[in-house]
């Protein structure tokens, strides 16, 4: 059992699928509910309750077509909510990866916080900058896909090259762009997008400019 706590854990969980490593490779982190899955009232607690939203598996292959690694980048507090175990959240992510390939479409690593808080949890960049030393990642070179202004905050300060933010029914982005902020806000997205396969063209025409 987790603490229901804040707590200063360091290193965030995670499993690699890709056996490619850096120096200097760029990757585009995902969030994971309402980017890649449908997000859903009360979690996604079952592999069942995984269901791809329109474009993501066409999203992934893009960015994989394009050389980058994809990373999801998710943060789990149901875990530390006593929701949900750790085995049950590996069953989730097979499920998830199961329906990516049956598009061919790869994910190369998830890091998932199973926190309620602390240094991991976006919007702390804690999991950006692990997967960075983890896989020898460039950050100045990579992306971020999100649906909420905490992703965006988390890639910002991890120091990102762009974040892009989805429009989804659940977090629309201009609900938190709606203040009298200006566009130097660190909540602000480059790009906004309606799903995970205009993301990644957004990202793969802006890699080739
Ligand atoms: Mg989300």
């Amino acid at each position: 059992m987790y603490p229901a706590q804040p707590v200063t854990r360091t290193r965030a969980f995670v499993v690699v699928y890709s056996t490619a490593m850096g120096p200097n490779l760029a990757a585009v982190f995902l969030d994971r509910d309402g980017v890649l899955n449908e997000e859903r009232p009360g979690y996604v607690l079952r592999p069942g309750q995984v269901r791809l939203l329109p474009g993501a598996a066409q999203g992934v292959r893009l960015l994989n077509a394009a050389g980058l690694l994809v990373v999801v980048v998710t943060n789990q507090s149901p875990i530390a909510r006593g929701l949900l175990t750790e085995a049950g959240l590996q069953t989730i992510h097979c499920r998830l990866r199961e329906l990516l390939a049956a598009e061919d479409a790869t994910l190369d690593a998830i890091y998932y916080c199973p926190d309620i808080a602390g240094p991991l949890r976006k919007p702390e960049p804690g999991m950006l900058l692990q997967a960075a030393d983890d896989l020898g990642l460039d950050l100045a070179r990579c992306y971020l896909v999100g649906d909420q202004e905490t992703d965006i905050l988390a890639a910002r300060r991890a120091g990102c090259r762009a974040a892009v933010a989805l429009e989804t029914a659940g977090h629309n982005c201009w609900n938190w762009m709606a203040g009298p902020d200006s566009s130097s806000d660190l909540r602000f997205p480059d790009w906004i997008a309606q799903n995970l396969l205009e993301a990644a063209r957004q990202i793969v025409a802006h890699l080739n400019s």
